[in-house]
């Protein structure tokens, strides 16, 4: 397979074996069949939404293996594209490799699909806080008038945007680690890791290995690299990236500035990279406040993203308005309700320790809920560090016990209640059991640090379950007050 540009042509006739089917598998075997390639999509398990996904694509005349018919590499197979959820040890990779095959994801295919006058990528990857970055800065760029899409893991599919009709001047891409680690190709304009914290080692073998496939956004990169002087490992990637010559590394900061980044100084969002004279002068972008929510980690979010968008020429005017304009998805620290003065917040999507440290920093006094699947994380370092803001902590789900015991070791004055339901009526007991613990001026918090499968099919349906049980405590003590108590 040739490289940019040329992708397109090849891909006729040639024979495409995609790994995996899902929200990444299916658009990707519908593109690569429009354009003529012979497609076979493998995939080891077959349930319902399996068989319903492959009856829609054998309608099409797109062949697809299922279950034990899906094990090994299709014979005559030219390229492999694989969805995110397939390791890289998987044996059908080796097979590729054994053959000579290139193995592509979906974003590679997406890049070298484009055409020559393409939209340039804003690409933003990190552990946490990338869905929130790419939609603030699709706000922003559309606040500039901008043609625009927030794509990647979020909104528009990039194979819609890439192979569609519609004309876009620029594009926020979020990227995952998975898409980074088949996708050797990609040349932002300028990018960002966010972050870097343990997660998904599972899947990359070794931290190394993750923060290497992190650090590809910043390949090729023109204009700037933009990193987190709080994360000393994002610089590095920066350091060790190949850019274009005359690309920068631009800085963000939750403190003041200094030359060549954006930070914050009384309460004002300031922007000492994209200025005339960055020795002595700054240029004001935005408010704290301007920012739903104005915890310090969104408001690092927001840097990042006013960073991007400040290196591909937007205004100062439009930043602030896209950051006003912007409202945050559901399950990211989404106040419930108040009841009792006790404020009770949702942040299921914290689905690791370091986005849970997060959440649980932007609260002076915190009822916690946590738990569920750990995904091989230690607890020590959070619970350390939230333990003089928690009033006490319900634990649920599987690895409960870890956070148990870390708890036992670094903050063994706070109460804890330990549920060991996992029915369905388990969130609103984990609810009740932390309305008992709260004050008033307390904040309940599910950020659970954990993944959500061993109870729930997902992390919304956990934070939907959480803000059901706290509506009723709501509408019940309505109804006690009807009641005349
Ligand atoms: P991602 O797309 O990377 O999963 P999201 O924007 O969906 O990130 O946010 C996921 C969760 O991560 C949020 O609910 C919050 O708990 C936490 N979070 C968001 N931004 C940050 C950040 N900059 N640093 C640490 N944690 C964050």
């Amino acid at each position: 397979m040739t490289g940019a540009g040329g992708a397109a042509a090849d891909l006729k006739g040639a024979r495409v074996t995609v790994a995996g089917l899902g929200v990444s598998g299916v658009p990707a075997a519908k593109a690569l069949h429009e354009l003529g390639a012979r497609v076979t999509v493998v995939n080891g398990i077959a349930g319902d939404k399996q068989r319903a996904e492959a009856a829609e694509l054998d309608a099409l005349g797109i062949a697809v293996r299922l279950g034990d018919a899906a094990a090994g590499l299709p014979d005559g197979t030219d390229l492999v594209v694989t969805t995110p959820g397939w390791k890289p040890t998987s044996p059908l990779f080796a097979a590729a490799a054994q053959a000579g095959l290139e193995v592509w994801g979906d974003v590679e295919l997406a890049w070298r699909l484009r055409g020559p006058d393409a939209a340039p990528w804003l690409a933003v990857t990190g552990t946490n806080g990338k869905t929130t970055t790419t939609r603030m800065l699709a706000s922003i760029l559309e606040a500039e008038g901008l043609r625009t899409a927030a794509v990647g893991n979020i909104g528009v599919s990039l194979f819609d945007v890439v192979l569609g009709t519609r004309e876009y001047d620029v594009l926020a891409v979020e990227l995952s680690s998975y898409q980074l680690h088949w996708a050797p190709s990609p040349r932002p304009h300028s990018a960002v890791v966010l972050n870097l914290a343990p997660d998904h080692l599972d899947w990359h073998g070794s931290m190394a290995a993750y923060a290497a496939d992190k650090g590809r956004v910043y390949n090729g990169n023109k204009v700037a690299c933009v990193y987190n002087t709080a994360d000393p490992e994002t610089e590095r990637l920066v350091r060790e990236a190949d850019v274009e010559e005359g690309c920068r590394a631009v800085g963000f900061t939750l403190d003041a500035p200094r030359v060549s980044e954006l930070g914050v100084v009384d309460g004002v969002l300031v922007d000492r990279a994209f200025v005339a004279d960055r020795q002595r002068s700054a240029q004001e972008l935005a408010e704290t406040s301007d920012i739903d929510p104005p915890a310090p980690h969104n408001i690092a979010n927001a840097l990042a993203a006013a960073a991007l968008a400040r290196a591909y020429g937007v205004g100062p005017a439009a930043v602030r308005d896209g950051l006003r304009a912007f409202r945050p998805d559901a399950h990211r620290i989404a106040e419930v309700a108040v009841l009792d003065g006790v404020r009770y917040v949702d942040d299921s999507k914290a689905t690791n320790t370091h986005a849970a440290e997060a959440s649980l920093a932007a609260y002076e006094s915190v009822v916690w809920l946590a738990g569920g699947l750990a995904k091989g994380a230690a607890f020590d370092d959070l619970v350390r560090r939230a333990a003089p803001r928690l009033r006490g902590v319900v634990l649920f789900g599987a690895d409960r016990a870890l956070v148990r015991e870390a708890l036992a070791r670094h903050a063994p004055q706070v109460p804890v209640v330990d549920l060991e339901r996992t029915d369905t009526g388990a969130m609103a007991a984990a609810v009740a059991a932390a309305r008992e613990l709260a004050s008033p001026g307390d904040t309940v918090l599910l950020a659970p640090a954990c993944a959500s499968m061993d109870m729930f099919t997902n992390y919304n349906v956990r934070g939907d379950m959480f803000a059901d049980a706290v509506r009723a405590l709501g509408s019940a003590d309505t109804a006690d007050t009807g009641d005349g108590r």
